[in-house]
């Protein structure tokens, strides 16, 4: 495939926008080569600027998970439109999407809307410090959880203390208060809880880590950080930007029947528009303003069109819960195709999967956490990557990435990509 007027756009991108893109994984830097950009798109396919069609495994990281342009959103957004598109005051759009969005996910009374996944967890992280009149945060190697000053956080000299900034910008001062664990590992959590005693205001998670590869929780690690919480008066926070509204009605919580104490979402919420939100019981969401002490606003939150997209992506799901149980099922077909394909091409392989995310390794061990998933073959996942671009298919350009299964995809769809994955197999 040709990608001449996708180059030519780049270039001229770099030189109005750092790097030519406004999100840094959109560069094309871990597997090289220029990113093609889109004209359109449709259902499970991108159109680019070159005329090339191309089956989406990206989905706009997520959010397109009935495919894109999906009439009832768009039609929720143009109507909307017509309306006046900001007030900055209340409307009776908010409290529907937010009844609909707390009736779908357990253990929640009420629900913030802000613009981002970031936005979510890091008001998050901001409620729970409040909340527990405590500083320090757990996070996960590996897990990503939007780019705010307390995530960029990487192990420090004395992992076991504290971290260390990994973005120069990040102060010192905040890094000291994120502790850094491995994922899957209860007793690098329960090391930390001992070396801070009563310090500890919140562990946040990707209950189904979707960062480093799709990287699932392994058999009682879930459980046991919500014992270590209980016991230690702090909160869980499920962020669940990825897998809620996407692994089941209610997420995590639902699928494996765990409850968090703060939810976050982001991507599949706001339908393709830009939305993030946060939820909890009332005793901890009655914390924030104007209820309580702990500060957190927005000039475009709860946006109507953005709402309107939002809402009719939830009663979209809400009203056909078999696009779940279908999701797992043309998955389960696209790994299983995949397997007998690399398999009978002697490549050395793991492949994660939890319902619709699915990710790739080239590599033989068990992937459980970052170091696992750092050890994935990088030189044979671009060839991977470029080989499947050519030949129609696109997935991530990131070896760290899942792949998100949209409903859009026909069984035609994933059985050219397994042939696709075959080809390209044979060149590794
Ligand atoms: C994408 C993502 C975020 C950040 O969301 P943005 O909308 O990109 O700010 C946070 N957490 C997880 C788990 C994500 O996958």
């Amino acid at each position: 495939m040709l990608y001449q007027r996708s180059s030519t756009l780049f270039a001229e991108a770099e030189q109005v926008i750092p790097g030519g893109v406004n999100s840094p994984v959109r560069a094309f830097k871990a597997v090289g080569g220029t990113p093609i950009f889109v004209k359109s798109a449709k259902g499970a396919y991108l159109y680019d600027e070159d005329g090339n069609r191309l089956i989406d495994y990206i989905n706009s990281w997520g959010p397109m998970i009935l495919g894109h342009a999906h009439e009832p959103v768009v039609t929720a957004i143009t109507e909307r439109a017509q309306l006046g598109t900001s007030f900055g005051m209340p409307t009776e759009l908010e409290t529907k999407i937010a009844q609909l969005a707390i009736s779908m996910v357990p253990n929640v009374d009420k629900i913030r809307f802000v613009n981002s996944g970031t936005e979510a967890c890091m008001s998050a992280i901001r409620l729970a410090r409040g909340y527990t009149k405590r500083d320090k945060i757990i996070k996960f190697a590996g897990c990503y959880h939007g780019h705010s000053d307390s995530f960029l956080i990487q192990a420090g000299s004395g992992a076991i203390t504290f971290g260390a900034p990994n973005s120069p910008g990040v102060t010192q001062g905040t890094a000291k208060d994120t502790l850094l664990a491995n994922y899957n590992d209860v007793e690098n959590v329960k090391a930390l809880f001992d070396a801070n005693p009563n310090e500890i205001a919140a562990i946040i998670v990707e209950p189904v880590a979707g960062n480093m590869g799709c990287v699932p929780p392994i058999n009682g690690f879930l459980e046991q950080l919500r014992t270590l919480c209980d016991a230690n008066g702090t909160l869980l926070i499920f962020d669940e930007v990825m897998t809620g509204f996407r692994l089941a009605k209610g997420g995590v919580q639902e699928l494996f029947n765990i409850k968090a104490d703060i939810v976050c979402f982001g991507k599949v919420i706001g339908g393709g528009l830009p939305v993030g939100a946060f939820a909890a019981r009332n005793e901890i969401m009655n914390f924030l303003a104007p209820l309580g002490p702990v500060y957190q606003a927005g000039t475009l939150s709860g946006n109507p069109l953005a709402m309107a997209a939002g809402l009719a992506m939830l009663q979209e799901l809400n009203d056909n819960p078999e696009v779940f149980s279908r999701l797992e099922e043309k998955t389960a077909y696209l790994e299983k195709g995949i397997r007998k394909v690399l398999t009978d091409n002697e490549i050395v392989f793991t492949i994660n999967r939890v319902g619709s995310m699915i990710s790739v390794h080239f590599d033989e061990h068990p992937v459980v956490d970052f170091q696992t998933a750092k050890n994935g073959d990088n030189e044979t996942f671009k060839k991977f990557f470029h080989g499947l671009l050519n030949e129609g298919v696109y997935i991530a350009p990131s070896a760290y990435e899942t792949w998100f299964i949209t409903d859009a995809l026909s069984y035609e769809d994933l059985d050219f990509t397994i042939n696709a994955v075959n080809k390209v197999a044979k060149t590794l």
